[in-house]
């Protein structure tokens, strides 16, 4: 396993983590100052400066992408909604590949309109399906530009509006079914936060093997964990064997950065570089 005691090449920060505190180019000089050599930012936070800022700021501190978040929310009520999102996924993976970034992580979606509270549809079925065919669709144009889609399967939670493939096994059935020759095209991000609990995780890591294992997310589960979304914990103040699953992920050949992920209202009523300075501490102790 890589000793990640000595210092923190191999951390990278989701930028969600210190969304509330700082803008993105702001979170950048700040990760820049660190020595924090990876990021992986949100498309929102992106738009908001500039794609072609943030590019060149990337350039010019050196600093890399370990993801980018996020492609998915498939489902939709209708066929325009369908297409509407095949577009935006299109238009995902082009602002990964302007960004570099070594894949787009997608967020698959589940029942359309539930995150407002009102799904077009109760039948999540249905929604898996509309999943498969919006991967297979987006899959062909990310061949094209050469950009690696990752699945990343969401806790059984957020199984109603954000995700409906939930499990490690159900993403990497996916994978099998679209992409059966291993291409490379198409693979998995590892959020711990999601599949810790999952008696399955490390088979399912052994069957993904190097080629499917394209994203490693960590943070903690807190006990007691009080809201379904922004409730996450720091690495080492939950009971995510944090250590063990990294075994796991680098046995399989996984070369990675560990991204750490962190939505919390309490760390991001913190400061910005204590929330940082933090995440080095952590990963170089208990991840
Ligand atoms: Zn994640």
């Amino acid at each position: 396993m890589r000793d990640f005691s000595a210092g923190h090449e191999l951390l990278s920060i989701n930028t969600a983590t210190v969304r509330k505190q700082w803008p993105l180019d702001t979170i950048i000089e700040e990760c820049a100052r660190r020595e924090i050599r990876a990021i992986s930012p949100w498309r929102d936070q992106v738009a908001k400066v500039g794609i072609e800022r943030i590019a060149r700021q990337l350039r010019e501190t050196g600093i890399v992408l370990s993801g980018y978040c996020r492609g998915g929310f498939f489902p939709a009520a209708d066929a325009a909604g369908l297409s509407a999102a095949l577009d935006d996924n299109r238009r995902a993976i082009d602002e990964a590949a302007l960004l570099g970034a070594p894949c787009l992580v997608l967020v698959v979606g589940s029942l359309p309109g539930a995150l407002t509270g009102v799904p077009a549809y109760r039948d999540i079925s249905r929604a898996r399906t509309e999943v498969r065919d919006g991967i297979a669709a987006s899959l062909e144009y990310a061949r094209q530009i050469g950009m690696p889609l990752a699945i990343e399967p969401l806790h059984p939670m957020q199984a109603a509006d954000r995700a409906c493939v939930n499990t490690l096994e159900q993403a990497l059935d996916l994978c099998d079914e679209l992409d059966a020759e291993r291409s490379g095209a198409l693979g998995v991000a590892v959020d711990l936060y999601h599949v810790w609990w999952d008696p399955k995780l490390a088979a399912q890591i052994v069957r993904a093997g190097a080629q499917r294992l394209l994203a490693y997310h960590v943070s903690d589960w807190l006990l007691p964990t009080r809201d379904l979304l922004n409730d996450r914990g720091m690495m080492g103040d939950g009971v995510i064997e944090l250590k063990k699953c990294r075994g796991w992920v680098e046995a399989a050949g996984f070369a990675g950065y560990s991204e750490v992920e962190i939505f919390s209202e309490t760390w991001w009523g913190k400061p910005g570089a204590e929330v940082l300075d933090t995440c080095i501490a952590r990963h170089r102790s208990v991840v």
